[in-house]
């Protein structure tokens, strides 16, 4: 028997003794009873927002894997590139850049980027145009 029944089968209880006391339901039982139900549907609230956070984390697995697998997917055909790791060993395809927002220096690749793509900073983390 779940809590609800169970609050169910107190309310039969209570309402069937106060009948048969023909006293009408008592203000205690009636306030035990309803903070009882008000529990049960708060309780059914939280319930529906858990499912509703357990969808959106599926969802967000969902998009992390697949995001994963693109990653993978570049990484095997930059390994079936002969060039690619030639690229990697040549420091000149790496150029140093002054970070507008925070003034530190760091290394990046401009082939890395399309032209409109904005830099992120790796010491503030902002975002800025090359
Ligand atoms: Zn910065």
């Amino acid at each position: 028997m779940g809590a609800r029944e169970k609050i169910a089968y107190l309310r039969g209880l209570i309402e069937g003794q106060n009948i048969a006391e023909n006293a009408g339901m008592s203000k205690f039982h009636e306030a035990l009873l309803s903070a009882l139900e008000a529990i049960m549907e708060e309780l059914d609230d939280v319930a529906s927002d858990q499912d509703d956070l357990r969808e959106y984390v599926e969802d967000l697995e969902d998009e992390v894997a697949s995001f994963a697998d693109g990653i993978h997917e570049r990484d095997d055909r930059d390994s079936d590139d002969e060039n690619s790791e030639d690229i990697y060993d040549e420091e000149e395809e790496y150029e140093p850049v002054t970070c507008p927002e925070c003034g530190k220096d760091f290394f990046y690749q401009p082939d890395a980027y399309d032209d409109d793509e904005d830099l992120l900073c790796p010491h503030c983390g902002k975002p800025f145009k090359q």
